[in-house]
């Protein structure tokens, strides 16, 4: 595995040097690649072309276009270390963690070349005896997505798999800053035998007017956005010209309560999980740290302990340590957050983590004395820092956690089975983990409520979102 291999995944016309998107390490500021840009117009030649692919693709059998899936699954697994190579050089994640995302993303490939001979409809008891009635589950048609750089890989393979399966087409808008892993994911579907104009990936020459295009071109059926609230709005309110189907896979700000009878060193375990990975940018990662009174200091004292042994790196020479941010942009935004709760009363807890200079690094910070009136509570963080706050009982907890517009993950730490159950029933949102800090997974369905958006990926439910259902009805029996 080496920078030369991993680049060698891109081909020569998705890459620009004189007017391309320049990808730059986080970790140093270095050029790792310059990718193409497509325009409007180009972005609009790719939709068409897509909307013819799909018929031919539609029309093959279940087994055959699973058979292509699986291929492409084949090859990201022989190609994992340089995927994950390339991964760290855009997006600084340490190496081991964009392993792990080759892995899952992967995951969704396999798991949708499953579900695609799965994709059942019904025949339903009739009403009357001279009558029948079914249902048929038919491909959505054309799609678009737009991606976030935090997951570059594994947003995409969990839009684009269930798409294919369900004998649909798909155009993706990648974000700037991490186009390539994108891009050498086309590349390997392309080997494995997806057709070319099935499955694109367009980096934009701007962004809202590739949105805009998605939005209002009548050949797009379903557009899967995963992004911020702000630009979910956004792609909400111009989609809704068309009445197109829409999965917004948006932010998140969730809670992590732990409980006086929770196995503590659990729950430290699922808290360095679940906020220091990929840097505290992950829209499921816990943003506010709970605690209930009797185990407050214990907690943040260990919390502390276990921060202080991250190593803040870059991600190729330190595979398992904490990597940059994704720019120094979002840097200053932390570092203004951090320094606007320490303004409104909360307390730095441990010490300082040295962090390299030269990159877009910041130090794991661990806050405690938060409050919910402090913006830090109410805000999606994507950086390191572990607010804490304090509760009395049950019922504040499930108050102050749900008194979000957000509605992504929440996780719970506690021995009580009881109380387990009744955390999972209040807890507003689309997933919730009980003493554990990890939870997606391509079995299971990935989702929001509320501001957090609607739709699931992953599961079954990640097959349906791909496809309509048609009610037909058989008469004069
Ligand atoms: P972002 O909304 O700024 O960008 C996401 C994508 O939208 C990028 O490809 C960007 O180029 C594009 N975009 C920006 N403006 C646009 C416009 N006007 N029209 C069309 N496209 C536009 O978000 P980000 O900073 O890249 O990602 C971080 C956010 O994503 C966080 O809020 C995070 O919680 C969220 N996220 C959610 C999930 C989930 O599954 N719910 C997963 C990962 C990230």
């Amino acid at each position: 595995m080496t920078a030369d291999s991993a680049l060698g995944l891109l081909r020569p016309h998705t890459l620009d040097s004189d007017d391309g998107i320049r990808v730059l390490n986080p970790a140093n500021g270095v050029l790792v690649a310059s990718a193409r840009r497509y325009d409007v117009d180009e972005t609009a030649a790719m939709i068409e072309a897509a909307d013819v692919a799909r018929r031919e693709w539609g029309a093959r059998t279940a087994k055959q276009r699973s058979d292509v899936l699986r291929a492409w699954y084949d090859l990201m697994v022989a190609h994992a270390e340089d995927l994950a190579l390339l991964m760290t050089l855009e997006s600084g994640k340490p190496l081991d963690e964009a392993r792990g995302e080759v892995k899952y993303g992967a995951s969704f490939i396999e798991w949708f070349s499953e579900e695609a001979r799965r994709a059942y409809g019904e025949v339903i008891p009739s009403y009357a005896t001279d009558k029948r009635v079914l249902t048929l589950r038919q491909p959505v048609g054309t799609c678009a997505a737009i991606t976030p750089w935090n997951f570059p890989l594994a947003m995409i393979t969990r839009k684009v798999a269930p798409a294919l399966a369900a004998g649909c087409s798909i155009i993706v808008k990648p974000a700037e800053a991490t186009p390539l892993s994108a891009l050498a994911l086309e590349t390997l579907a392309h080997r494995a035998g997806v057709p070319e104009d099935l499955f694109r990936v367009a980096p934009a020459r701007k962004s809202s007017a590739i949105g805009e295009l998605f939005c209002t071109h009548p050949l797009v059926r379903k557009i899967s956005f995963t992004g911020s609230t702000e630009v979910g709005k956004v792609i909400m309110a111009k989609a809704a010209g068309q009445v197109k189907r829409l999965s917004l896979e948006l932010g998140g700000n969730a809670p992590f309560i732990v409980f006086d009878d929770a196995d503590l060193d659990r729950a430290i375990a699922g808290a360095m999980a679940s906020r220091f990975r990929n840097a505290g940018q992950t829209c499921v990662c816990a943003n506010r740290f709970l605690v209930q009174a009797g185990v407050y200091e214990a907690f943040v004292e260990k919390l502390v302990a276990a921060v202080a042994q991250v190593r803040v790196e870059d991600g190729v020479a330190n595979p398992s340590g904490m990597g940059p941010l994704i720019d120094d942009r979002a840097v200053e935004r932390v570092a203004g957050l951090v320094t606007q709760a320490l303004a409104q009363g909360a307390m730095r807890a441990g010490e300082n983590v040295a962090a390299p200079a030269g990159g877009a690094f910041h130090p794991p910070v661990v806050l405690a004395e938060v409050t919910e009136a402090m913006a830090i509570a109410g805000e999606e963080i994507f950086g390191p820092v572990a607010p804490v706050l304090r509760f009395k009982d049950e019922s504040e907890a499930l108050r102050i956690a749900n008194d979000t517009p957000y509605g992504l993950a929440a996780y719970v730490f506690t021995a009580d089975a009881a109380r387990q159950w009744r955390m999972m029933e209040g807890l507003e949102y689309g997933m919730v983990g009980v003493n554990d800090g990890l939870i997606s997974t391509e079995v299971a369905p990935f989702g929001g409520i509320k501001e957090s958006g609607f739709g699931r990926e992953g599961s079954s439910h990640g097959l349906a979102d791909y496809m309509n259902v048609k009610y037909c009805l058989v008469g004069g029996l």
